[in-house]
């Protein structure tokens, strides 16, 4: 018999560079030793020195994975096909790579820097093209995102978001201008990223994701790019991907410390593998609670995109079931292992989530802490302006200002007779040396 072997992308290198080729052989084990033979490099990346089977590679005979047959002594007939699957992260595409996208002669001179790469070249060129990839979130992560995938030439890029451009957001979101401010993101991403890249078909979906849209937004896109910076959203965004087979491609930032995986529940751990269950509410500060360096988001956001071209292309090694850990301040890079948790409640095999919950009740914010002050009678939230009106009707309030020293020293309600607690012997002694504090302005 001559049934016909096909090798996936990332064992060609050790096979010649060849895709498929015909064996002599009655049985898929006969048909692999003879591939091996023919190739020797292939042995160590299939086998295991004591000849068993990678237990990251499965083998098919036609439709049928040939563990559920009769191993390697499945017999095969002369049109059999016997394919390769290597069943992690590797190099494996992870979207269709038949999908390809012819490109014009205007395309190939701007690819040109790509197209001259093995790794990239015309193929993966076509298939940047074909691509359609959904970022979550047009900010700090979303900006580099969106600027180098289509300037990479990623076909279809969807963003969500339905924020505003505000002054604060430009010191790290560098999809927007100081003319931009008062602009809908989305407005102003898209008109830039159009800017960047004419080729590229931009999809705005300005609405908050929620547990109603989600699977319908994110259903069309092949790989789906996490730039939140709340954990409602993430799960969300976790959840649905793994409901709908998609990679989410993860990143996170604060402060001088960035988060970096790719989280792909076919073929390895979910976000929720990591981390079943959200923080209580309070707990981890925000961004915009606790600052992030300008150029963080940058970095990560960068490799967010090259992992999302990595995985388009099926080049390389992909993040997936490794957690990259980076530290600005000390310049210093970690990489965990991660596993598939076998309880994990939305990709495990005793799976609990099998459709998007509510997600704001999930991380426990805000209604259960609003309802559980409002019980209690307690005010919650009071604006600037709110807190001036009572102040001028001559209303005795005591402030307390609960922030640190160097946040009191932006601003603060001084004047109004507002204290800094917790580190008033901090601001004692700063006082003493500088003579001064500055003064008013709303906190
Ligand atoms: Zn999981």
């Amino acid at each position: 018999m001559s049934p016909m072997i096909r090798i996936p992308t990332p064992l060609r290198t050790y096979a010649g560079g060849e895709s498929e080729g015909t064996v002599r052989a009655s049985t898929v084990g006969d048909a692999m030793t003879e591939l091996v033979q023919r190739y020797p490099q292939l042995q160590r990346h299939l086998y295991t020195d004591d000849g068993a089977l990678r237990n990251f590679v499965n083998v098919f005979l036609n439709e049928e994975e040939v563990r559920y047959l009769g191993g390697d002594r499945t017999a095969v007939a002369e049109k059999d096909t016997i394919t390769i699957v290597p069943s992690i992260a590797g190099g494996a595409s992870a979207i269709d790579a038949a999908v390809e996208r012819d490109l014009s002669p205007e395309e190939v001179l701007r690819y040109s820097r790509h197209l001259i790469m093995p790794e990239v070249a015309m193929g993966g060129q076509r298939k940047l093209k074909a691509a359609r990839v959904l970022l979550v979130g047009a900010g700090g992560l979303g900006s580099p995102l969106g600027l180098y995938l289509a300037a990479a030439g990623v076909g279809t890029l969807g963003l969500v978001d339905f924020d505003v451009v505000d002054a604060t957001n430009l010191q790290r979101q560098v999809l927007y201008g100081s003319s931009d401010v008062g602009r809908s993101k989305l407005d102003a991403a898209a008109e830039r990223l159009r800017d960047v890249n004419p080729h590229v078909e931009i999809i705005p979906h300005e609405v908050r994701l929620t547990s109603e849209n989600a699977l319908r937004i994110l259903e069309p896109y092949d790989v789906v790019v996490d730039g939140t910076d709340n954990f409602p959203t993430r799960y969300l965004v976790n959840d649905a991907c793994v409901l709908l087979g998609k990679p989410n491609v993860y990143g996170s930032i604060f402060r001088f410390e960035g988060q970096v995986s790719v989280f792909f529940a076919e073929k390895g751990p979910c976000y929720r593998c990591l981390f079943p269950e959200p923080p209580p509410p309070g707990l981890v500060p925000s961004c915009a609670e606790g600052g992030v360096l300008g150029v963080l988001p940058g970095i990560v956001g960068s490799l967010q995109a090259l992992e999302t071209i990595k995985l388009i292309l099926g080049a390389g090694e992909s993040l997936i079931g490794r957690l990259l850990l980076f530290d600005a301040l000390m310049l210093r890079w970690r990489e965990l292992k991660l596993h598939k948790y076998p309880d994990c409640p939305v990709c495990g095999e005793r799976r609990t989530v099998t459709t998007l919950v509510d997600y704001e009740e999930f991380c426990g914010i805000p209604q259960a802490i609003a309802a559980d002050a409002a019980e209690r009678g307690a005010l919650v939230e009071i604006t600037a302006s709110e807190l001036k009106e009572r102040l001028d009707d001559g209303e005795p309030i005591t402030i307390i200002d609960v922030r640190e020293p160097h946040e009191w020293e932006i601003a603060n309600l001084e004047p109004y007779g507002a204290r800094l607690i917790p580190d008033a012997a901090t601001l004692l002694t700063r006082r003493e040396t500088r003579g001064s504090s500055p003064s008013s302005g709303a906190a």
